[in-house]
């Protein structure tokens, strides 16, 4: 078994990267964002509780998000391997992600980081703004996302740092070469 937390801000390639993995090793996705999106779109109560926040580009408070993911966890007892995907975003996430794993007996075996600077996140969305021709509350919304993840979420990459397991891949360049370095911390 093994398990991956790949991370990076919105814009990074974590989406891209993610499919690619996930075809060549089988891995259970679980994307908290795209959990939430899925309870929202079917208004379940959770998607109600939370539909404001991740209108505003705000994180899910922890206890929500947690709870998500713990359920989403035993739905797969039989999984080969978990990537997770915009999970943890807090140091207090990434406790709770450790002491999962421990439980089931296993670990989280590989953390990566996608390394983009926030300068490079904006000027791929200014670029791409011009294309979409996008509203402005979407705009909005992606700054404050990308402010989420400067100001908050990079504060857990030392949590790993410090145990001596974060990974950090060059996220600028061609999509088939960030995923060989990828592929390659993953082999070792
Ligand atoms: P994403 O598609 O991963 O950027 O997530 C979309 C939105 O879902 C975020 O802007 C947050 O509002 C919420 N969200 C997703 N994952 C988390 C998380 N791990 N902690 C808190 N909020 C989250």
């Amino acid at each position: 078994m093994i398990n991956l937390v790949l991370f990076g801000p919105p814009g990074a390639g974590k989406g891209t990267q993610s499919e690619k993995l996930i075809h060549k090793y089988g891995f259970v996705h679980i994307s908290t964002g795209d959990l939430f999106r899925w309870h929202t779109k079917n208004d379940t109560p959770l998607g109600r509780r939370v539909k404001e926040i991740m209108n505003s580009g705000l994180l899910v408070p922890d206890e929500i998000t947690i709870a998500m993911l713990k359920e989403e966890l035993d739905k797969n007892p039989n999984a080969k391997g978990f990537l997770f995907d915009g999970f943890p975003r807090t140091v207090p996430q990434a406790e709770a992600l450790d002491k999962f794993m421990k439980d089931n007996g296993t670990a989280i075996h590989y953390v990566i980081a996608l390394d983009v600077t926030e300068e490079e996140v904006r000027n791929r969305i200014a670029k791409r703004r011009t294309i979409d021709n996008r509203a402005d509350d979407e705009e909005d919304k992606l700054n404050k996302r990308i402010n989420e993840y400067f100001t908050k979420t990079i504060h857990v990459l030392p949590y790993y740092e410090s145990q001596k397991r974060l990974n950090t891949v060059h996220g600028i360049g061609e999509v088939d070469q960030i995923f060989k370095s990828l592929c390659e911390i993953i082999k070792t």
